[in-house]
């Protein structure tokens, strides 16, 4: 089958013309998946460990719902995602914020990819943000009453009730976030995506230049950084 030629990673792919269709990938996976360029398009596989789900940044997984292994909406969402190691963390310790944040900037490694959510999920997860968003804005008026009150023992009341409100929609923002998959590391080009149903491993293989989903190109995704 010449249209199963394998070029190597970073060399110009020749281009056919027509479509090739994408060859079967090897298996089993090596642990790191290798970038295989065929015609006009690059394949990626998907590597899953288990509990982490590594795919080529640019990547779309939208086919099934990241939360159930379903088939999804066809509805993507793009998620943006950024990672640093944890233990520049410790910069919020000593030497503060300030500087963490600026280290963070510099350091930290992004990736973009696209997943996706059935329908029963999309509703879950719409459900969960307007519960959120009630709660954030409960706390909100809790806060103006407080600041419109004389009442000392009415405002020692409702300012914790206010500043529980608004941790708790906090604490859901980030659980609502992370249920579309968060990066346990990331390393150009690939994410290692976490909080991912384990129905994907049967999807070891990802098509990156999707005119559609992928805006990315493969090649400048790939130089490393
Ligand atoms: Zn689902």
């Amino acid at each position: 089958m010449s249209n199963n030629q394998v070029v190597a990673a970073g060399a110009a792919p020749v281009t056919h013309g027509a479509e090739v269709p994408p060859p079967p990938l090897p298996t089993p996976v090596v642990p790191y998946a290798t970038p295989v360029g065929i015609g006009t398009q690059a394949h990626y596989q998907v590597v899953w460990s288990g509990r982490e789900l590594m795919i080529p940044d640019g990547a779309s997984i939208a086919d099934r719902c990241v939360r159930c292994g379903d088939p999804s909406d066809g509805r993507p969402f793009k998620r943006r995602l950024s990672w640093h190691p944890g233990a520049l963390y410790l910069l919020i310790l000593f030497p503060g914020l300030l500087i963490y944040l600026i280290v963070a900037m510099f350091v930290r490694k992004r990736a973009t990819i696209y997943v996706g959510l059935c329908e029963r999920h999309r509703r879950q997860r719409r459900t969960m943000m307007a519960v959120a968003g009630g709660v954030l804005l409960a706390a909100i008026a809790l806060f103006f009453m407080a600041a419109n009150s004389t009442d000392d023992d009415l405002i020692r009341m409702i300012v914790p009730a206010g500043i529980a409100g608004a941790v708790t929609s906090l604490v859901m923002a980030m659980v609502i976030s992370k249920q579309l998959g968060y990066p346990g590391r990331i390393r150009p080009p690939f994410v290692w995506l976490k909080n991912v149903h384990s129905g994907y491993p049967a999807h070891n293989d990802v098509r990156r230049e999707s005119p559609v989903l992928i805006t990315r190109k493969p090649q400048a995704a790939a130089q490393p950084k």
